[in-house]
């Protein structure tokens, strides 16, 4: 490329244009600028919050419908995703592995793009997508069947496809990838399977390979087509051979921590569920710690070795995957720290220096497996709410029932929370339940369910679910909490007009007061809202969008839950919303 087309590309790259490209620069700067929305999170910090205050707690009883999309088929499953917002279009990916852009004027479609899905998938928790990346000038998204589709940003046709992993195995992918000095990184789905968590980075050029990192002891990195380092020491923390289909699925996706080049990725459960299986049976030591599943990991986003650790629940056996998403956030006291609500019911506050344990809070009520969290960031378990052995029964065939809260689907799920500057405090949704559970003998079949576990879900409360709460991540304190019927699912946003977004299953998209959690606005979307919102600002004005579509793992697995909410219409429509300028000028 010569000078002068080099200095062309310049001029179009400050004006957006024909030749638009995403630069590492506007992924960096995703957060402050207000204009678009390029990344999974806006920001790859995680915080979902937005410096934009045009829109404020006086004036947004006044945001009105600008216009909505429908996904149409018949494909109408849960809608999990974050719209992204790029040179006059908005991307969002939908239920099936689908993709779509849409001028962001009118709300047209201007293409689609369908992944043709083979016989056989195995998703275990409805066929949702939670959204797209866009680098260069192409768009990427991972389909159900384990693969990483890249597509032209502005025609939609494919660039590469690349083989994420063997679906018939039980692999598969619904997670927003991640972007980071020109690599594409992605983790897996499929810890109810058997399969082993794995983080993968691509050149975005190619889709070529350029390191992996399993997440699973004993197993083999590599890093330029070669082997690089093994995973952990083999054997140190699982019995036997168990640690080759030791589950730990990287499936809600990282984020990237720019101020210590970390990514950040969770890991899911420990395969079985069964955890007497994994057990090397010393209760004092931590030979059957099972590392490093239900865990957080920093990697190096270069080569993909592993910087440091922490494991939120050892020895898991609740279902509690440890992959819900990791914030990078500066304290009140301008302490450089993460925060992650965990599975397990605990939220945990994390040095962003080495991942070393800060604090860690309960953020749903009555957690029955661990009466708390000692001074090294470690459970103390409640032994008795351990699921029973099987092996100890006299027929050998099904262990003892706990009672254990939280329910397998956790205190808190996929769903993201959002930190806000504006307060200081963390916003997360979460869901007050628990579960039957017990445990029966299981033996690894490829592409086969390997849990040794059954289960029911139950509410713990007659008249809610879900609960949105205000937690300080400084002193642990919840400030506020919004009670709602039905279980939460659905991500949640914060300003910096002071306003909470976030949706409910009963379809209200909503916004409150980030101080006192009063409802100030909320619109019926006609479907139970899953998705994640957004804004921006365009001429001078701010627009929200959010996706309405019920769906997930609620109706699927939510057992007594499941049966409560069956009333709830699906759906599959894009909302976006905006303050016409005379509101935003009045103020
Ligand atoms: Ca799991």
């Amino acid at each position: 490329m010569n000078r002068f087309v080099i200095a062309a590309m310049a001029g179009v790259l400050a004006c957006g244009g024909a030749n638009a490209q995403v630069t590492e620069e506007d992924l960096a700067n995703d957060q402050a600028n207000t204009a678009q929305v390029v990344t999974n999170g806006m920001g790859r910090g995680l915080q979902r919050y937005s410096p934009l205050e045009t829109l404020n707690k006086e004036n947004v009883q006044n945001l009105v419908p600008a216009w909505a999309f429908s996904l149409g088929g018949e494909k109408q499953r849960g809608q999990e995703t974050q719209p992204l917002v790029y040179d006059g279009m908005m991307y969002i990916t939908g239920s099936y592995s689908r993709l779509y852009a849409i001028d962001i004027e009118t709300g047209r479609e201007v293409w689609q793009y369908d992944a043709r899905l083979p016989e056989g998938i195995l998703p275990c928790c409805d066929v949702v997508n939670r959204g797209a990346a866009i680098y260069g000038d192409k768009i990427f998204f991972g389909t159900l069947d384990a693969r990483l589709v890249a597509l032209d940003l502005k025609t939609g046709d494919v660039v590469w496809n690349k083989k994420i992993a063997d679906y018939k195995a039980g692999y598969s992918y619904t997670a927003a990838p991640l972007i980071v000095d020109g690599l594409i990184i992605t983790g897996n789905s499929g810890g109810e399977f058997g399969i082993v968590g794995e983080v993968q980075a691509r050149n975005t050029d190619t889709g070529e390979i350029v390191w992996t990192r399993p997440v699973i002891e004993g197993h083999m990195g590599t890093l330029n087509g070669e082997e690089s380092t093994m995973t952990g020491t083999l054997n140190a923390t699982w019995p036997g051979d168990m640690w080759k289909t030791g589950g730990g699925a990287t499936w809600l996706g990282g984020s990237y921590d720019i101020d210590t080049d970390t990514i950040v990725f969770g890991t899911g459960n420990p395969a079985p569920w069964n955890s007497w299986l994994r057990d090397a049976g010393n209760p004092e030591g931590n030979e059957g710690d099972n590392l490093y599943a239900a865990s957080r990991l920093g990697l190096d986003p270069a080569t993909g070795e592993i910087k440091w650790h922490f494991q939120t629940t050892p020895r898991e056996g609740w279902d509690y995957d440890g992959v819900n998403e990791v914030v990078s956030y500066t304290d009140r006291a301008g302490n450089a720290r993460y925060a992650t609500a965990d599975r397990n019911g605990y939220f945990y506050v994390l040095n962003r220096e080495d991942g070393s344990f800060v604090s860690a809070v309960p953020f749903v009520q009555e957690i029955s497996w661990a009466s708390g969290i000692d001074e090294n960031g470690r459970p103390i378990f409640v032994e008795d709410n351990r699921p029973g052995d099987p092996a100890a029964a006299a027929d050998g065939a099904k262990g003892e029932t706990v009672f254990a809260v939280p329910g397998f689907l956790g205190g808190k799920n996929w769903m993201p929370m959002a930190f806000s500057q504006r307060t200081g405090n963390f916003y997360i949704p979460s869901n007050e339940w628990g579960m039957d559970i017990w445990n029966e003998p299981v033996t690894y079949k490829q592409g086969a369910a390997y849990l040794g576990s059954g289960f029911t879900i139950k509410p713990l409360f007659e008249d809610y679910i879900g609960s949105l709460k205000a937690i300080d991540p400084d002193t642990g304190e919840t400030r506020w909490e919004y009670k709602n019927e039905a279980p939460l699912w659905a991500g949640v946003m914060t300003t910096a007009g002071g306003l909470v977004f976030t949706g409910t299953p009963e379809g209200q998209f909503l916004a409150l007061d980030d101080e006192t959690g009063e409802t100030l606005w909320s619109f019926q979307t006609g479907s139970g809202i899953v998705g994640q919102p957004i804004t921006w600002e365009q001429d001078g004005e701010q627009y929200v969008s959010v996706i309405s579509g019920w769906g997930g793992a609620v109706p699927l697995w939510g057992g007594e839950v499941a049966s409560k909410v069956n009333y709830l219409n699906q759906g599959g429509m894009l909302w976006t919303f905006k303050l016409p300028r005379q509101f935003a000028q009045a103020n």
